[in-house]
């Protein structure tokens, strides 16, 4: 064993070796050092545990590997093609053009995000685009911060911190990555009552539990679930109606924070934020990078004298947006303004795909694919959280995997593992890739991914 030990090339002589003097060429001589080390080390541990010890080449290789594993700039680009619209884990919306020319114009100067410049004198970060988010869903007011989570955490704290807030014990749920209502309200220092049944909650349930102690009623959009059947839930405007007698607003977190009618794309209805404000919520909070379609962001709009208490709450720096959302939201929000959301947005673009598109997509792909591929009919989803259950006929295209190079989950994994990496689905022992979540300017990559990974 301990010959073995002593088998192990030494730092200097792994230094000497070519591909390790290339990385030392960009990397600084410590950082070399370190994943050298690194490398003999785990190789200590491997052989201890059995394990035959590597040859100078190997252990060479190995070192590569882990140098371009740890040094390669992240988040790297990846195809989705799973045809998840709102893929959380892949980074949910991707942005227009113009949005990213915002972000990438404000991330290289200097900007006038806290300036006025015709007094020359400090001005508000938020002030542009309270106006621009007052214009597009109607609201006397808006904030916007660095996401939702946080975005409804400052607006319960502002609002409801040492007071009751009463929620449907349908809605008291977790929304998924760790955003449980209830956990939510606690932290915000709010006390949590519950009314109502998990599937009927009426106006009266909340009438009933309103004391001189409740600061608001929240109502929460179950943005990844659905409740079937024999179910109730009052419309906001009742809510508000009734809060009104009372003096306590409704509070309503959206999530996805949608602008657009659904139901044009042959979707179900999906609660808009316009809704929300014309019913006559207190607040309404939404992502920016669901279905708006733009960057990560926090979105709290609503009335006057509620908005301000939020702004002057110490959290609200805490939770401040920077210059580049800022700048990208701005972008995003313009094309709603313009009419153009659905055609210059990429996710409203990939809702409205018209199938007849997407199936001649997944055709030029075939042809360039040969006889492992065919087109065959699917579903494409929402996802984000948006649309629970909803789902667009769409066309993918699916790959017969050979069994001698690990089936269909073998398969999907070379694709993931591709100098661009793909990800697919699995679908009846075949990969599938569906053309609507693949931007148009990827497909040339895409069809060179694929038919690396099928050898
Ligand atoms: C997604 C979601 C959130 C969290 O929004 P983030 O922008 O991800 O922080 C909060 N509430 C609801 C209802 C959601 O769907």
């Amino acid at each position: 064993m301990s010959s073995s030990f002593r088998n192990l090339p030494s730092v200097d002589l792994l230094l000497s070796q070519e591909p390790v003097l290339q990385l030392a060429r960009t990397y600084s001589h410590e950082a070399v050092v370190r994943i050298v080390r690194q490398q003999l080390d785990e190789c200590r541990r491997t052989i201890a545990l059995g394990a035959a010890p590597p040859t100078l080449p190997e252990l060479v290789n190995m070192i590569s590997h882990r140098a371009t594993q740890a040094w390669q700039s992240r988040p790297q680009s990846v195809i989705n093609a799973t045809g998840v619209i709102l893929h959380t884990n892949l980074g949910r919306a991707p942005l227009s053009l113009q949005a990213v020319q915002a972000a990438m114009a404000a991330a290289k100067g200097y900007t006038d995000l806290e300036f006025e410049l015709v007094k020359g004198e400090r001005g508000s970060r938020q002030a542009h685009m309270r106006s621009l988010l007052c214009q597009v869903t109607g609201a006397e007011a808006a904030l916007v911060v660095n996401n939702n989570a946080s975005a409804v955490m400052l607006g319960l704290a502002a609002i409801a911190y040492g007071k009751e807030v009463i929620v449907s014990r349908g809605e008291a749920v977790e929304i998924g990555g760790g955003f449980r209502i209830p956990d939510v309200l606690a932290q915000s220092g709010a006390r949590l009552v519950e009314v109502g049944t998990t599937n009927r909650t009426y106006v009266a349930d909340y009438e009933a539990a309103i004391t001189g102690n409740t600061a608001a009623l929240l109502k929460v959009h179950s943005s990844n679930f659905r409740v079937m059947g024999f179910t109730h839930t009052p419309e906001i405007v009742e809510l508000v109606e009734m809060g009104r007698r009372h003096n306590v607003p409704v509070l309503h977190d959206l999530g996805s924070g949608c602008l657009l009618e659904t139901t044009q794309f042959g979707l179900a209805h999906e609660p808009t934020v316009q809704e929300s404000i014309a019913a006559g919520c207190g607040l309404a909070f939404f992502s920016g990078d669901k279905l708006l379609g733009g960057p990560q962001a926090g979105i709290v709009v609503g009335q006057q004298e509620l908005v301000a208490r939020l702004e002057r709450h110490p959290l609200a720096r805490a939770v401040r947006i920077d210059k580049m959302s800022l700048a990208a939201l701005g972008a995003t929000l313009l094309h709603y303004l313009k009419g153009e959301a659905a055609t210059a947005i990429p996710v409203w673009q990939m809702i409205s795909a018209p199938p007849d598109a997407i199936r001649r997509r997944a055709a030029r792909w075939r042809r360039a694919l040969g006889p492992r591929a065919s087109v065959v009919r699917g579903e494409s989803t929402i996802g984000g959280g948006s649309l629970p259950g909803e789902t667009l006929p769409t066309w993918l295209l699916a790959l017969d995997p050979d069994a001698s190079t690990g089936g269909a989950e073998g398969l999907a994994q070379r694709l993931r593992q591709a100098t661009t990496p793909v990800v697919a689905r699995i679908e009846n022992d075949r990969v599938v890739l569906d053309p609507r979540t693949v931007l148009p300017d990827e497909e040339k990559t895409l069809v060179k991914a694929i038919r690396e990974s099928l050898k």
